[in-house]
């Protein structure tokens, strides 16, 4: 990092704060908390400077509504590069037939796949009508039209509390509503995907869409079983990569556990385990290209140009050799810190892991996640609570803590640095009481041990300091 570099953010800095101060505060003070906190949110990373000054210019402000070289507004040579530019690194990075590179974030990407599969494999002349309107315009009659058209199509994905993510068929989001829908869950023993329940379910509910892919499920999923079993029904496997992308462009998913020669679709976000800006994306054979690439206007408004050009250098960083050294420490890491944990007598749902996420429970402390996560963040310690499997805590409480290495990997951790981590979090954990108030035993508050926040965050200043994010990069 040259001098320059910090010198040109100060400027940008003043320059915001010309305008409004306080967005420029926030901004520094954004990049200290960043830089002073044990960041373990499994979907959270650091993406480079050059991804993150790609955001910064003015190729945000062109309007860009359909593909390359077929837009709906005139002067779009620019976005179309860079559009062109993202997705040829795409394809390339993952072995895919085609990248579509719009969507703003991981839910739109999805909504873009769901969509391009029932319109490629539907037949729906209320859809025909309303190609351009956007799901949020939709009447109530539309929504019957449409459900009824497309023959109350089924959807099947992984529930929520094994793992699976809100548009993979929940009840309160989008996917659930537009689907009928059944989940998949984990074995109770073991708390593994158990294939042949999945298949068995698949064969009485015959769904059009098999959902693959996770939010906070810890292990690997062999993409080949799930394609067996949609082919054996007649279904689409969509997979949604959003957590794990990173561990497929940098090769630590490889044969049945990558999902690009399996999947009919695949979509993903950029920013978690892969690093870019935020945003989404989407794979398809060129089967389902065509029916991607209408993402636009279908459910996404005007392409982000200035995204775009941060998802090319993403992608382009991601094909380097030192992206797949980095994924493969994303996950010797996250074993380790899964050994440090269990060592010290916190108990892992599955027992451990081989991605990039560890799911605590941690319900033997006599916590609940939200105790357990305010506690750890008293501490310095950023995490983010979550379901363990049948919680009886339910989805606000909760009885899991989900944590995930890509992002202190990113800063250079490494296997002996996560031993110390486990170490801290189980001080917090163990030294953590929760509250007893007159109405009865409260799920979120808690007391946590005198001098343990303050010993817990001085040695994490010191292992973050030997591990400096954006080193040379001084505000
Ligand atoms: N899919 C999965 C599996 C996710 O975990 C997430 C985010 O947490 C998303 C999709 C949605 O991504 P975004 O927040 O970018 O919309």
């Amino acid at each position: 990092m040259t001098a320059s570099v910090s010198s040109i953010y100060s400027q940008i800095l003043d320059t915001i704060a010309s305008v409004e101060p306080r967005v420029a505060d926030a901004t520094r003070q954004e990049l200290s908390d960043q830089r002073e906190s044990l960041k373990l949110i499994a979907s959270e990373n650091y993406a480079s400077l050059p991804t993150l000054m790609a955001m910064g210019t003015w190729m945000s402000d062109k309007y860009a509504e359909g593909t390359v070289g077929h837009r709906f507004y005139a002067g779009c040579r620019n976005i179309d590069t860079v559009e062109s530019v993202a997705a040829e690194h795409a394809e390339a990075l993952f072995g895919a037939d085609h990248a579509y590179v719009q969507p703003h974030s991981g839910i739109d990407a999805n909504l873009v796949a769901y969509w391009a599969i029932l319109s490629h494999r539907v037949e729906s002349p209320t859809l025909a009508r309303l190609q351009a309107a956007t799901v949020n315009d939709l009447s109530e009659s539309d929504w019957e039209a449409l459900r009824h058209e497309f023959n109350a199509q089924k959807v099947m994905g992984m529930s929520l509390d094994a793992g699976g993510h809100l548009t993979h068929g929940f009840r309160h989001n989008i996917s659930g509503k537009m689907f009928q829908q059944h989940s998949y869950g984990t074995n109770p023993d073991t708390g593994l995907i158990d294939y042949d329940a999945l298949r068995a379910t698949a064969k009485e509910f015959r769904p059009l869409i098999i959902v693959a892919g996770y939010s906070a499920y810890p292990r690997r999923v062999n993409f080949a079983l799930m394609r067996e079993i949609a082919d054996e029904v007649g279904a689409t496997l969509f997979v949604d990569m959003a957590h794990f992308a990173g561990l497929v462009a940098g090769k630590v998913f490889t044969g049945e556990e990558n999902p690009i020669p399996y999947a009919h679709i695949v979509a993903s976000t950029t920013h978690k385990s892969l690093r870019g800006p935020r945003g989404g994306f989407v794979l398809a054979t060129s089967e389902y290209a065509d029916a991607v690439d209408k993402g636009c206007p279908m459910v996404l408004g005007g392409p982000l140009g200035h995204v775009m050009a941060a998802k090319a250098l993403a992608f382009a960083e991601a094909r380097t050799p030192s992206f797949q050294t980095y994924a493969a420490q994303v996950a010797t890491n996250a074993k380790a810190l899964a050994e440090g944990l269990s060592k010290r007598g916190v108990r892992l749902v599955t027992g451990g892991t081989d991605n990039h996420l560890v799911l605590m429970d941690v319900s033997s402390f006599g916590l609940t996640g939200r105790q357990a996560e305010s506690a750890l963040l008293d501490a310095g310690v950023v995490t983010n609570r979550n379901s363990v499997p049948r919680d009886p805590n339910g989805a606000w409480y909760t009885s899991g803590v989900r944590i995930g290495t890509p992002a202190l990997t990113t800063r250079g951790f490494t296997e002996s640095d996560f031993d110390e981590v486990a170490d801290l979090i189980a001080q917090v954990l163990a030294n953590t009481t929760p509250t007893t108030t007159p109405k009865g035993p409260s799920k979120a508050k808690y007391v946590l041990a005198d001098g343990v926040a303050d010993r817990v965050h001085a040695r994490a200043q010191e292992l973050l300091s030997d591990n400096p994010l954006y080193p040379g990069l001084e505000l």
